[in-house]
């Protein structure tokens, strides 16, 4: 059977499933949501939000992109993280980057030849071009493109610090965490950076 005929069989078997264990499940479901999670992720088909963190339905508004980038022009990312900070007044965002990430990769090693691709991760360059000092002295390929996947959570931590939404959030004493996270694909353990930025004062100083 074709993949995605398969998806539409296995919808119909989950479906069934969970109204055998709770009956209401797509009720509550349809009612609205109140997830207490941002997850600004990397699009990469193996590091799913909801199935490494175990978390449910409801629980996590997620955006993902490639290299988990969090650009302050980026409309899409401008209107997930307004809607999360004004509507659903979400209390913690996690920027969540992993290691073997294809998109930080290919913006190590220069341009893919991809148009949209290259446009997409020249921030990503910029960012190992700031850093190659630092880079060129990890031994080997792997360990850099580790770093520049840390590098890059950073980063992407300190343009949703300086996001005008988000100071204003803190600014009238709304409660906002934000963490980075990294996934270390091999193991397949999250790792906390321990950033943990509640507020203005937190805010780590730009270079
Ligand atoms: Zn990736």
């Amino acid at each position: 059977m074709e993949r995605h005929k398969r998806y539409l069989e296995q919808n119909r078997a989950w479906v069934a499933e969970r109204k055998s264990h709770d009956p209401d499940f797509f009720r509550r479901m349809a009612e609205g949501q109140t997830p207490e999670i941002l997850w600004i992720g990397c699009s990469d088909s193996r590091v799913s939000s909801l199935e490494i963190t175990k978390s449910g339905l409801g629980e996590v508004f997620v955006h993902r992109n490639i290299a988990n980038q969090a650009k302050p022009d980026d409309a899409s990312f401008l209107s997930v993280i307004e809607f999360s900070l004004e509507v659903l007044r979400i209390p913690q965002i996690i920027v969540c980057g992993h290691y073997g990430c294809g998109g930080v990769e290919a913006a190590l090693s220069g341009l893919t030849g991809h148009c949209a691709v290259d446009g997409w991760l020249g921030g990503v360059r910029d960012l190992a071009e700031k850093h190659r000092a630092e880079l060129e002295e990890l031994p080997g390929s792997t360990a850099q493109a580790n770093r520049l996947v840390e590098l890059n959570i950073y980063e992407q931590i300190d343009h949703i610090c300086n996001l005008d939404v988000v100071q204003q959030t803190w600014k009238k004493g709304q409660l906002l965490c934000i963490h980075g996270w990294v996934y270390d694909m091999p193991n397949g353990l999250l790792r906390d950076l321990e950033m943990n930025i509640n507020g203005l004062g937190d805010i780590p100083k730009r270079p």
